[in-house]
């Protein structure tokens, strides 16, 4: 693989970063996972505004504009010759001369930036077919999960929870309602209403969720976003994930209840169309 790092395009063994890299040391670094489809990039712009808005709420000074960037995700699609799958980014506060708590001044410490691509069998992934499980466990993040940070500690155990459980993937619980997947947002979908939680802190604004609620309402479909309870969405009738690489996924379990007919459910399945078919015509 070629990947990006600090201006340079190097095959991946010869790229490097610091000992003392904050990212490395503090987890002081922001992310974005870019989808990747006939070569072309999905949604760059919406990934694009988000990560703005990480680095601002963190005063991390980006080291590349906006249009630099799409040209460095362009150039390593071409470069790796990839059709799909998705690009990596990683902007953190750089390295300082040593370990501090105090953040570094940017004026001499510039941020570092990588960004790698990865090949994924997105559009005809196997686990859309069949539906993922879930189990729920407590949300034990800091609160501040709107900005997309490196810190992923909490959802990889949350990850391990369900491989140990034989579940593929976690759905996070505060106070009583489900806040998100430990990598994506989370729905239900009952009396053919679509429910997912509002935005606010405490989740991470999905750049997928953004597309596929603008899609369901322009289907006529109803949506109403409110924070719902594992025990709502037992007795759901559908059940669904979005993010950038899983696009729009469905739960048919959660903890030991089947939801629905513990199939795909027909509006998970609608919208997962109609959200590849307008990545497909958008991607740039
Ligand atoms: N929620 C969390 C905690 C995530 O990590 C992600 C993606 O990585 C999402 C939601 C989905 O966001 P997006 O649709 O922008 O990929």
């Amino acid at each position: 693989r070629i990947v990006y790092v600090n201006g340079d395009y190097l095959p991946e063994a010869e790229a490097k970063v610091s000992v003392f890299d904050r990212g490395f040391l503090m987890a002081d670094g922001v992310y974005e996972v870019t989808s990747v489809l006939d070569g072309k990039l999905v949604d760059f712009e919406g990934h694009a505004k988000r990560l703005e808005r990480s680095l601002g709420e963190l005063d991390i000074v980006s080291p590349v504009t906006t249009d630099e960037l799409l040209s460095i995700h362009r150039e390593l699609v071409k470069r790796n010759d990839l059709t799909e799958g998705g690009v990596y980014l990683q902007i953190t506060r750089g390295a300082p001369a040593d370990r501090d708590f105090a953040f570094p001044d940017p004026e001499t410490t510039p941020s570092t930036i990588v960004l790698f691509t990865q090949v994924k069998n997105l559009a005809d992934a196997p686990a859309a077919r069949t539906g993922i499980s879930v189990i729920s466990i407590e949300d034990r993040r800091w609160a501040r999960r709107d900005i997309k940070t490196v810190q992923l500690l909490y959802p990889s155990m949350g990850k391990m929870m369900a491989k140990a459980a034989g579940a593929d993937d976690a759905w996070m619980v505060e106070d009583g309602l489900v806040t998100e997947g430990t990598s994506n947002n989370a729905y239900i979908v009952k009396g053919g209403k679509i429910i997912t939680r509002q935005l606010s802190n405490d989740i991470l604004h999905g750049i997928t969720r953004a597309a596929v609620l603008r899609l369901a309402k322009e289907a006529q479909m109803e949506v109403e976003e409110r924070g719902f309870s594992v025990e709502e969405a037992r007795e759901a009738d559908e059940a669904f994930v979005t993010s950038a690489t899983t696009f729009v996924q469905s739960v048919v379990k959660i903890d030991e209840a089947t939801i629905g007919e513990g199939t795909p459910g027909r509006i998970a399945l609608r919208l997962r169309e109609i959200y590849i078919d307008e990545s497909r015509k958008k991607a740039i």
